[in-house]
């Protein structure tokens, strides 16, 4: 065997892995890119957002699939353990609002620095450029073999697949674990991209960019998800306008149909992708699974949660003898009206403005979703591997012994805010410990 331990991917999950296994055992981190890390050094714009310092109460509920699952790796690492690690290494951090931990150095690479050097230290060989293509078994149930794009072999008694979900393909995460896993006999629940831009009806220019220029329609990728909008894609008109406004404070619903999914309170933003900020990324997870699953999806936007219907009508009563593009002013930022009253004509009413619609328009603004941005720019992959074919204890699969499932390929995915490095770190320091751990109960 060339080493004990081979884990696959060299991420927030698979170098946590070698450092949990490294010390304990022989092991190799195989790294399809030319520097483990890639995606740690973009996340929370550069600075990283690595934990989120909430007890496990107050954590799981921002865990979106399996929750319960991540209880064993949680109780192992808690964000003060994974402080303590990072300290330890030499780099403090800061905890700011909403309990989000970052290096002080608010650097990403000092946390790919540090998990580097505590993977190598430990005795860990972490191999970069290495494109691991094919796993197999071993025929004799010995343990695993890898092949990776160069031509070379590696077999182990151990295999940890860490190879991340799909997001932001050009870190190296280009869902390559998922199909390994599935011909390793596991189940892989439906992918779709989840904290992401969700586009509104019209706010894209879609006619311009699907046809070519000889005028026949652009036919999308195989494999195209039903509902993804290219973040490139450009803005329509009305997009132009409302792209760059930030609305504060308002309470955004997703609704399916006529179904009540889910509200949330708190900022968003238009962008050149469509709409996201705190709570559009909150509410795309939801929006998306509705339109993959071919549900009619409309978000509704209240501009003034804070103020009841009958007063706002009673307020906006009080204005009616200002003109109407001064009353618009003193009710809505100056740079949402345009965008804001192209899609509500019927609050007006001849040359002025129809008061009650306008009240009601504020209070309910309804924006027909008809897509996402993909892959492309979204921060995390919903679905992958199951995790009832996982041991939540140890990470090993129950249905191939020896092999240990980490991080984003598995099916968790979480909201904003630290959690989803801190399960790929959790679960990944897990799977290394235990392969570790099982290679000395069996020698023994
Ligand atoms: C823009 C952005 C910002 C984010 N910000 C935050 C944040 O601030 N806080 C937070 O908690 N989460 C954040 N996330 C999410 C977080 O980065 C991921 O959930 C986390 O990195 C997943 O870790 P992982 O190790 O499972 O996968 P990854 O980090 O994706 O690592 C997988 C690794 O496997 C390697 N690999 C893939 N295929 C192969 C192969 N065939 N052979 C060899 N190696 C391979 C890849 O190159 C990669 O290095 C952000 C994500 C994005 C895209």
């Amino acid at each position: 065997m060339d080493a004990d331990i081979i884990v696959i991917g060299g991420g927030a999950a698979g170098l946590m892995a070698a450092y949990g296994a490294a010390g304990k055992a022989t092991v190799i981190l195989l790294e399809k890119m030319p520097r483990p890390g890639r995606k740690i050094m973009i996340t929370g714009k550069g600075r990283c957002n690595f934990t989120n310092v909430k007890n496990w109460n107050d954590f799981a509920p921002h865990i979106r699939t399996n929750q319960g699952f991540m209880r064993a790796s949680f109780r192992n690492l808690t964000p003060e353990k994974l402080i303590d690690f990072f300290k330890k290494e030499g780099l403090d951090s800061v905890v700011e609002r909403g309990d989000r931990a970052y290096p002080a150095t608010y650097k990403a690479s000092d946390i790919v620095d540090a998990l580097h050097n505590a993977a190598s230290k430990a005795g860990a060989s972490i191999l970069a450029g290495k494109q691991v293509r094919c796993v197999k078994g071993l025929e004799d149930e010995s343990g695993y073999s890898v092949n990776c794009a160069d031509g070379t072999e590696y077999t182990c008694r151990k295999l940890i697949i860490a190879t991340g979900g799909l997001s932001y393909p050009g870190t190296g995460s280009t869902g390559d674990g998922y199909s390994w896993a599935e011909d390793l006999g596991h189940t892989v629940r439906e992918c779709f991209p989840a904290l992401t831009a969700i586009v509104p009806e019209g706010y894209k220019n879609l006619i311009a960019s699907r046809v070519s220029e000889n005028g026949t329609p652009l036919r999308l990728p195989q494999g195209t998800l039903h509902g993804h909008i290219d973040r490139e894609i450009p803005l329509s008109d009305w997009g132009k306008s409302l792209c760059g406004c930030s609305l504060k404070n308002v309470e955004a619903s997703i609704y399916a149909g006529q179904d009540l999914i889910q509200s949330e309170f708190g900022d968003l933003d238009f962008t050149d992708g469509g709409i996201e900020g705190p709570i559009g990324f909150k509410l795309s997870r939801s929006c998306v699974k509705g339109i993959v699953n071919g549900n009619r999806i409309r978000l509704v936007i209240d501009l003034k949660p804070a103020v009841p219907a009958n007063e706002l009508a009673a307020r906006i009563k009080s204005l009616e003898n200002l003109p109407p593009k001064v009353l618009l002013q003193k009710l809505l930022p100056t740079e949402l009206i345009a965008g804001f009253t192209d899609s509500n004509s019927k609050i007006f009413k001849g040359k002025g403005l129809d008061f009650p619609a306008l009240a009601k328009a504020l209070k309910g603004w309804e924006l027909n979703i008809e897509g996402f941005v993909g892959y492309e720019r979204c921060v995390v992959t919903a679905g992958g591997v199951s995790t009832d074919e996982i041991i939540q204890k140890t990470m090993e699969s129950r249905v191939c012994p020896g092999l240990y499932i980490c991080g984003e390929l598995l099916d968790v995915d979480c909201d904003t805010g630290g959690y989803n490095l801190h399960c790929a770190f959790a679960s990944g320091l897990l799977a290394g410990q235990s392969a570790a751990k099982s290679l000395t109960n069996q020698t023994r």
